[in-house]
Order: structure tokens, then C-alpha cells, then sequence
């Protein structure tokens, strides 16, 4: 058998849909996954907020539509994957990437910061998971790729609800790579560790100093990743690539 990076990375004829892809990470993966020949279909909470991205694509030659809704409405994963199943005629890799990450001491998180949390990380991934998976086995083929956390498996108590969703995204990863293991369909998470986004960005400004000194003690590689230092690894696991690996993590945090 011939290979070729195009036959081992190569998406071409598949079809993407990435949560969040408006900015940081999410926009980053969109443009990867776009340049290995994928349609992308990039979302956020409104069109606005995805017209850069959509546009970027387009002009670097890749097909990109967008897709706009509030992972924290109630049935919102739900119904973002049927519309995805219909614009597209059938997602085959879907990236986990949106999340609500609400930085507070346990004590100092009201019900509504819990509730939020829980609904845009956990709530909304279960359901697109509930209408993507029994489609993409009867397709055959499937990727999911969950953006996970280093703070799932280290996980520090100004996030400790963030960091015990991210735990149990990956554990529902597990369960359902599991499932439908001899199917086609491949879940699995790639868990970065700091990475300089807008996220970051308000404790950014305020200590410039205090954020590289943070950034510093973190990793080995003593500094904050950047969005395409994971898109890599996205690829990766969006394509035949990997073709023999399931439920498993991937770490992107510069050593640690
Ligand atoms: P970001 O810059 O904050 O961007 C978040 C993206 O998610 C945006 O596109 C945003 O859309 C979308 N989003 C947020 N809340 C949403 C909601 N309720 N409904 C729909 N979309 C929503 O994030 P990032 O830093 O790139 O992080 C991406 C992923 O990596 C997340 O899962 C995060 O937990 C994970 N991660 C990040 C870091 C880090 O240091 N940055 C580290 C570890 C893991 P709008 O434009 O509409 O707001």
C-alpha cells in the first residue's frame, strides 16, 4: 500500500463541525482542519462572532459555513447537531471545543455559574453525542475530538467545577469510545494546558507581569502555549490517522 500524508492526514470530503471556532483554540483547529481539506462548519454564540473565521477559510480557498447558538440554552447541543446534520448532510468529525469557564473559589460559585458550566460543557456534549454517534456508525466513519483540560486530571480549586467537567467529558469520551469502538466512530480528548487566548486575556492586562511569572511556574517549557500549537494534534485525531486509538487523552501543556 502506497501512503501518502494526504492519505494518513488528509480530510478532504469530510465534513467538521467545531463549537467556539470564533476565536482561540476553536478558530485555530477550524483553519487546520480546514487546510487538511475539510469542510468546516464554525460556530459561536452569534453569526457576528463568526464571520472572521468563516471568512478567512473561504479566502484561503476552503468551503466554510456557520452555524450560530447559546450552548447554555436548554436542549441547545441537541439541536445544533441536527442543523448541522442538515446543512452539511452528515457530520463526520465533530470537535468539542466551546466551554464556560467560570475561574471562582468552591464556596464563591452562585447556581447560576454552576448551572451554566454544567449545561455548555457537559450538558451540550452529551447531546450532540446522543444525535452525531448511532449517524456517524451508520456512516461507517467518525472522529470526535473533545477539548479537555491539563485541569482534568490536575485540577485546582479556583475551577474545581470546570476542571470535574472536564474529568467527566472525558469519562463520557471513554464510555462511548467504548460503544462504538468497532464501528468507525473515535472519541477521544486533547487536553492542552495554558494556552494564550482571550480567555486569558482580562488576567492578561491587568498584571502583564504577574500572568508571565503564572505562565512561568506552569510548564517546562515556561511559557503559555498558542492555538496553532494544538492544531496538530487535531488533525491527528480528526483523520485516518488515527485509526487504532480510542478513548485515550492527549496532553499539550509543554511538559509538565
Ligand atoms: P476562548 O478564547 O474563550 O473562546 C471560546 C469559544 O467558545 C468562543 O468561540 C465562544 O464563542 C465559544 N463559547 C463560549 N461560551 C459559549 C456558549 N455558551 N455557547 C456557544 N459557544 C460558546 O476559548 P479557548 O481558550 O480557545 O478555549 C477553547 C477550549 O480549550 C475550551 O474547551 C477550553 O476549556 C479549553 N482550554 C483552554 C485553555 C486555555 O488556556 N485557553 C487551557 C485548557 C483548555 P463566542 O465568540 O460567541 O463567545
Amino acid at each position: 500500500m502506497t501512503l501518502s500524508l494526504r492519505s494518513i492526514f488528509g480530510l478532504e470530503g469530510k465534513k467538521a463541525l467545531v463549537t467556539g471556532s470564533s476565536r482561540g483554540i476553536g478558530a485555530a483547529i477550524a483553519r487546520g482542519l480546514s487546510a487538511a481539506g475539510a469542510q468546516v462548519l464554525v460556530h459561536a454564540r452569534t453569526e457576528a462572532a463568526t464571520r472572521g473565521i468563516m471568512a478567512e477559510i473561504v479566502e484561503s480557498g476552503g468551503i466554510a459555513t456557520s452555524i450560530a447558538c447559546d450552548l447554555a440554552d436548554c436542549g441547545a447541543g441537541r439541536r445544533l447537531a441536527l442543523e448541522a446534520e442538515d446543512i452539511t448532510g452528515g457530520i463526520d468529525v465533530l470537535i468539542v471545543n466551546a466551554s464556560s469557564q467560570i475561574n471562582a473559589p468552591l464556596t464563591g460559585l452562585d447556581s447560576i455559574q454552576l448551572e451554566t458550566q454544567l449545561a455548555v460543557n457537559l450538558g451540550s456534549t452529551v447531546e450532540m453525542l446522543q444525535i452525531l454517534l448511532p449517524r456517524m456508525a451508520k456512516r461507517g466513519w467518525g472522529r470526535v475530538v473533545n477539548i479537555g483540560s491539563i485541569n482534568q486530571s490536575r485540577p485546582k480549586g479556583i475551577v474545581t467545577a470546570y476542571a470535574a467537567l472536564k474529568a467527566a467529558q472525558h469519562n463520557v469520551m471513554q464510555s462511548q469510545a467504548r460503544e462504538y469502538a468497532e464501528r468507525g466512530v473515535l472519541l477521544n480528548t486533547l487536553a492542552p494546558g495554558l494556552v494564550d487566548t482571550d480567555r486569558n486575556r482580562d488576567r492578561k492586562l491587568a498584571d502583564p507581569a504577574g500572568w508571565q511569572a503564572y505562565a512561568r511556574e506552569l510548564n517546562w517549557m515556561k511559557r503559555a502555549g498558542r492555538p496553532e500549537e494544538l492544531v496538530g494534534a487535531a488533525i491527528f485525531l480528526s483523520s485516518d490517522a488515527c485509526s487504532f486509538m480510542t478513548g485515550e487523552a492527549i496532553f499539550v501543556t509543554g511538559g509538565c
